[in-house]
């Protein structure tokens, strides 16, 4: 049967692994924060160095050339194992991966420098399925992120990972201990078949998780307070503006007392460490399903579902009394500063910004009752 000869497909997948990098050295120079994508820009160029230089060779069977290029095919493999870990937990340990890299290319060179160059590609072939047996790994235990594309980038690695126990097998099983030729057999065939879907699959695979992620990340910046963390006034009003509040939920209107002296006599800075301060005490005051924004300077809400008035008000009342319990500190200074708090409940069919309307009305009375206490106004039908 006419197959494409060895040579060629390793310049072929030289190309497609060339192509490849570019790709993810593109992506890594727009988020330089995703290492990952370095480190296999970085793994993918070893790669396709090693495999130009046993596509390209020329002549007799050069055992020192062949060692060299299975070094570097070892490196590149440790640098995507260390892209792929550095993928789903954001880093990776060195020392475990450089000690394991060096086992490789040590025991894959000392039977090449030895004379045994059958022994030695045995060893590169396990060595490369060790990589990408512990590369699919990351993206198996990586899988809750996404099933489908994790799950197959993990099949192709352990396929990739399968290929290469091939060729080490039909190496062993011909008990071909030193080499005079390039090894072609079967075994070959599916090991570089496996290279070129493999790197096109994965390149595919990752980059889509990693546009996935980035609009993740972009959603979740858009919605999110830079100051103190929690919603801000635009995803509360995503989250709760259109149709109506379901009957019976509180909504709570929060405003610093006295903002602006606090301002003026400790500065903007210090200022903000009272926001800051305050939003994570709100946080912490509701339960995990209540809903809380910073509405804009030192206002807040919090929206609590299926909350009677009575409960909320003694929600608002608690949050109230740990504010004023729990001055802030910034620099080396103790803030003290209270909180006046408006609630409201929504009746039958009210929308959101009814029932905020009417905690603002809530929060208005607190203030010019004297501030620091909490008002409360019913739901127009619930009294
Ligand atoms: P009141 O008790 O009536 O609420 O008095 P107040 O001084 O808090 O009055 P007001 O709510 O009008 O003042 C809010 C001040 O908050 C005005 C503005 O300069 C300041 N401010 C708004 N946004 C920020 C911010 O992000 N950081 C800081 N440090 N100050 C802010
Ligand atoms: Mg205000
Ligand atoms: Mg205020």
């Amino acid at each position: 049967m006419a197959m494409i000869d060895n040579p060629t497909l390793m310049i072929a997948i030289a190309t497609s692994s060339a192509a490849l990098m570019l790709t993810l050295l593109i992506g890594w120079f727009n988020a330089r924060a995703d290492n990952y994508l370095g480190n296999w820009a970085v793994g993918m160029g070893f790669v396709v160095i090693a495999l130009v230089a046993l596509g390209l060779r020329q002549g007799p069977y050069d055992a020192n050339m062949i060692m060299l290029s299975f070094a570097a095919l070892l490196t590149g493999m440790a640098f995507i194992l260390a892209g792929c870990t550095q993928f789903r937990l954001g880093a990776v340990r060195r020392a475990p991966l450089f000690a394991l890299w060096l086992i490789a290319v040590t025991a894959m060179g000392v039977p090449f420098l030895l004379g045994y160059s059958g022994l030695g590609t045995i060893v590169l072939n396990l060595g490369c399925a060790t990589f990408m047996l512990l590369s699919g790994y990351q993206f198996f235990a990586g899988r809750q992120e996404s099933r489908v594309l994790m799950g197959s980038g993990a099949v192709i690695f352990a396929m990739t990972a399968l290929s290469f126990v091939a060729c080490a097998g039909v190496l062993i099983s011909e008990g071909t201990m030193i080499l005079t030729a390039p090894p072609a057999n079967w075994a070959e065939n599916f090991n570089s078949i496996m290279a070129i879907a493999g790197l096109s699959g994965l390149g595919a695979i990752s980059l889509t998780i990693n546009q996935a992620r980035a609009t993740r990340r972009h959603r979740q910046e858009a919605q999110t307070d830079s100051l103190t963390g929690l919603l801000n006034r635009r995803a509360i009003f995503d989250r709760f503006g259109i149709g109506p509040l379901p009957t019976g939920s509180a909504v709570l209107m929060f405003d610093i007392d006295h903002f602006k002296q606090i301002n003026d006599r400790y500065g903007h800075a210090a200022g903000d460490a009272v926001i800051h301060h305050f939003g994570a005490m709100l946080r912490v005051n509701v339960r995990a399903e209540d809903a809380v924004a910073r509405l804009g300077g030192e206002e807040f809400c919090a929206v609590l579902l299926a909350q009677p008035i009575e409960a909320a008000r003694q929600v608002a009342e608690s949050i109230r009394v740990d504010f004023e319990a729990h001055p802030t500190r910034s620099l080396s200074q103790m803030i003290a500063a209270t909180v006046s708090v408006g609630v409201a409940t929504s009746g039958p069919g009210e929308t959101f910004s009814s029932v905020l309307n009417r905690a603002d009305d809530a929060l208005y009375r607190a203030k010019s009752d004297g501030r620091n206490q909490v008002m409360t106004l019913a739901g127009r039908n619930i009294a």
